[in-house]
């Protein structure tokens, strides 16, 4: 068994998981499919099982994204688009909690828009109380305002909620160079400082969130959910896809390694 030290990590008590819509759907399709939600389900539940408090922010790309579907439409403004970007997420939520719940988990699903038939209100301290009991809480409709996607609301709640970290869940790997699928010489970071991500313009979040998150020190740990157990390994603390921290917090892991093998 591994043995633990004064300078191994901090065990993670809470942590907010941000899943995009499109891990809903099946590669290159829109829409839901039962059988990814409840390969995501399955996962979460295991992560859980390790008594680490989970709040999951769902996008809704696999439905509609208020700033593409307003492209080329006269008839409806961008703000109106984005509400029903917001909308989207609540039916995801919706699925993922029954997918969680049919598999003995217990959920909350909070919107950020009231829509008091199918989910609680986003209260911070309800959330709070949620995670507390052991309740996997579901975020719906982002931050409840247009023009802004689902990634800034994963860092607002991320710091609202006293989260550790807030992991990214995608389909590739980490962060990249360039695009692995076009650039086979791309290569795999396995640690930025945020301030790399903004002067290389790197594709992980929007700018407003990795903005928000380097601002509060909130570390981002970008991974790939479709290999099995990484939600869990993500979950648990373990070295997954790329971790995006500030140069401080790099700098003393650095040490800390060197220390270790020395
Ligand atoms: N959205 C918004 N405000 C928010 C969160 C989301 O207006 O706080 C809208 C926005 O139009 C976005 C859409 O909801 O494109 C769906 O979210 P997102 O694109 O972030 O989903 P993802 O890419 O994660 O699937």
């Amino acid at each position: 068994m591994p043995s633990s030290s004064s300078c191994d990590p901090p065990k993670r008590q809470r942590v907010l998981l941000k899943i995009s819509g499109e891990s809903f759907a099946h590669p290159g399709e829109r829409g839901i499919a039962m059988d990814e939600v409840a390969l995501i389900a399955r996962q979460t539940k295991k992560a859980a099982e390790q008594g680490v408090q989970i709040a999951i922010v769902i996008g809704g790309g696999n439905i509609l994204r208020g700033a593409q579907f307003t492209y080329g439409t006269t008839s409806i403004e961008e703000a109106t688009a984005h509400y029903m970007g917001m909308l989207a997420t609540v039916m995801n939520g919706l699925a993922l909690q029954d997918a969680l719940e049919s598999i003995d988990c217990q959920t909350r699903l909070l919107s950020a828009i009231r829509m008091d038939a199918v989910a609680e209100p986003y209260i911070r301290r309800r959330a709070r109380r949620h995670l507390e009991k052991g309740r996997i809480v579901i975020l719906a409709a982002g931050t409840g305002s247009p023009f802004v996607t689902t990634d800034t609301a994963a860092a607002q709640r991320a710091l609202e909620l006293d989260a550790d970290v807030l992991l990214k869940a995608t389909r590739v790997d980490g962060v990249y160079s360039d695009d692995p699928e076009r650039n086979p010489h791309a290569v795999l970071y396995r640690t930025l400082s945020y301030h790399d991500v903004q002067q290389q313009n790197l594709r992980v979040m929007d700018p407003t969130a990795i903005a928000q998150c380097m601002e509060h020190d909130m570390p981002i740990v970008v991974f790939n959910y479709k290999q099995e157990g990484n939600i869990e390994r993500a979950v648990r603390g373990d070295r997954v896809g790329t971790l995006i921290c500030s140069e401080a917090v790099l700098q003393r892991q650095g040490d800390d390694e060197q220390t270790k093998t020395s």
